[in-house]
């Protein structure tokens, strides 16, 4: 342990940045031997084919600096992803930048896109990155209510923030904790909403390909209008259940993808080889990503079932790997208090949504991840049937 001396003065870029929620539950969750269903990562391995396409990658020499904007062939198979699903044709020379993972594409685009001073809209409960990110660009987070409990954009609000400064607005469909979906009339009002206007979207899209009961996933590609005035963020690491390779991309019409590279060649300048390579030659059959529906509805299903005894009032579930649940019925503690007692006590470990609101609003609600072997599921369900409802 060393002591900085005194007249080292540090003055924090994020001094309300404490440790996030994933990992404290995370470390939590071990010191009690839980069962983990907070911080979203599956429990189950990933494709053997995968490892061994990373083995052949290694074996065949990939194992220096790739090009700064990725492996070619990888953005060639996401353009072509890109085109096959949303009917959007992005280049991969110029148009598609391969980063460390989905976190970096977001800091990145909003290091690029926002100045001190611009307005940066987020919706709440927020993805846990996207504050800190604009407050580190020096930008000015304006942070607006999904609606509640359905978690969705209400879009008189947003037209009520807009002013000449707002330069960005994030938006994160399939909604992460809020398990929601934009539709196409959301896309609709957003282009309008932007239309004339500076601003670029970013579109968190991790869970693009968790879209449930034969819904869509409106990527904001799809859109003619928005794509041009967009980013849009992917992540193998939720895709291929690889959550700890760290490899995803940002897809920009050229100009926009200039600046967000300017800043990705400073900050990490490439993203590890032999992943790209594995991962360029995986993407060539799509049954790999459309088959995920399916799978991880079936997990959806099979918690929601295993909870319905439970006096949970569990929220619909439109996309995401998460399922929500109001607990009032159980009790009235505050939603961090009631996560950190079902760890301790049931020995089950989750989220409480109050945690992705700048200023705590509490709906006393928990995530749920379901991106577990149906045997963890059932074990956290059978701890949790132990819930009693309060007289
Ligand atoms: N956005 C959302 C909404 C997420 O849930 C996550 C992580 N689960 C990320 C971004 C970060 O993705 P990555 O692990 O690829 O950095
Ligand atoms: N995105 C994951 C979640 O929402 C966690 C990622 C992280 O721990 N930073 O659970």
């Amino acid at each position: 342990m060393m002591d900085v001396p005194a007249h080292v003065a540090l003055r924090s870029k994020l001094p309300a940045a404490g440790t996030t929620i994933f990992s404290v539950m995370s470390a939590l969750a071990q010191k009690h031997e839980a069962i983990n269903l907070g911080q979203g990562f599956p429990d189950y391995p990933i494709d053997p084919a995968l490892i061994d396409l990373v083995a052949e990658a290694m074996r065949a020499g990939h194992n220096q600096y790739p090009l700064m904007p990725g492996v070619f062939a990888l953005r060639e198979a996401i353009a072509a992803k890109a085109a096959r699903l949303y009917g959007r044709a992005y280049d991969p020379d110029t148009e598609v930048t391969v980063t460390s993972g989905a976190t970096q594409a977001i800091f990145t685009s909003i290091q690029a896109l926002a100045h001190p001073g611009d307005e940066v809209i987020v919706f709440e409960p927020a993805y846990d990155s996207y504050l800190p990110s604009v407050l580190a660009a020096g930008a000015k987070p304006v942070p607006l209510p999904l609606t509640f409990p359905g978690y969705r954009i209400d879009w008189d609000r947003v037209r009520d923030a807009v002013t000449p400064r707002t330069r960005l607005i994030v938006v994160n469909t399939p909604n992460n904790p809020g398990t929601s979906i934009l539709g196409a009339a959301d896309l609709d009002a957003l282009a309008g909403l932007t239309r004339d206007t500076p601003i670029v979207v970013v579109g968190d899209e991790v869970y693009e390909h968790m879209v449930y009961d034969g819904a869509r996933h409106e990527s904001l590609a799809r859109h003619a209008e928005l794509a041009v005035r967009s980013v849009v963020i992917g992540s193998f690491g939720k895709t291929f259940h690889a959550t700890g390779w760290k490899v995803g991309y940002a897809l920009a019409p050229a100009a926009i993808s200039a600046e967000i590279r300017r800043i990705h060649q400073f900050t990490v300048f490439t993203v590890s080889s032999p992943m790209q390579h594995a991962l360029a030659r995986f993407l060539d059959d799509p049954r790999r990503y459309e088959t995920l529906p399916a799978f991880f509805a079936a997990k959806r299903d099979l918690l929601r079932d295993a909870l319905a005894g439970t006096p949970l009032e569990l929220l619909p579930c439109a996309g995401s790997y998460f399922l929500l649940a109001r607990y009032g019925r159980v009790s009235d503690e505050p939603a961090a208090a009631f996560a950190q007692r079902l760890v301790r006590e049931i020995g089950v470990a989750t989220i409480p949504l109050s945690a992705f609101y700048r200023d705590g609003t509490d709906h006393r609600v928990i995530r749920f991840c379901f991106a577990k072997r149906d045997e963890t599921l059932l074990r956290a369900a059978a701890r949790l049937a132990q819930l009693r409802a309060r007289d």
